[in-house]
């Protein structure tokens, strides 16, 4: 059983913050911020191309309410909400699980998103080989 599957089933604990039949979501061990949390269905689903409709829908209704009970706690209104899919993506816990990581004001979460000058030409062919039926 996973390691996330183990806190879903409480034989690792966790501080949970909200839970329902379908999901739960839990503070990170290692804050990025306070209040960096991690959502996930309870079903085991590794990434997010293994993930079917519904458990997604339950999967973004509950980042909403998680993200808004942060906001309203811990008196935030910026958040970086990301997944990473995969290794080379920086996976590293192999069942779903959505970050929620409130930005402070004098704690700041960095995420690195490179600046390029756009290069049209391989936005072009990059775009053709995405639509190309
Ligand atoms: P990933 O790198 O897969 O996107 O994120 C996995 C996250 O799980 C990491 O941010 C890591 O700190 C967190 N994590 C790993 N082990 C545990 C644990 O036992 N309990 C909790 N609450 N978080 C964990
Ligand atoms: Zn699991």
């Amino acid at each position: 059983m996973c390691l996330f599957c183990k806190i879903i089933n409480n034989e690792i604990p966790s501080f949970k913050v909200f839970e329902n039949k379908y999901v739960l979501a839990f503070l990170d061990i290692s804050q990025e911020t306070t209040g960096h949390t991690l959502v996930l269905p309870k079903k085991h689903i590794s990434n997010i191309l293994e993930l079917d409709v519904e458990t997604g829908h339950h999967l973004s209704d509950a980042v909403i309410e998680v993200t808004d009970l942060l906001s309203k706690k811990l008196k935030c209104n910026n958040f970086n909400i990301l997944n990473n899919c995969g290794e080379l993506a920086g996976q590293t816990v192999h069942h779903l699980h959505i970050h929620v990581i409130p930005q402070h004001e004098n704690e700041h979460f960095t995420f690195n998103h490179n600046s390029h000058d756009p290069d049209f030409k391989k936005l072009e062919l990059t775009h053709k080989k995405i639509i190309d039926k």
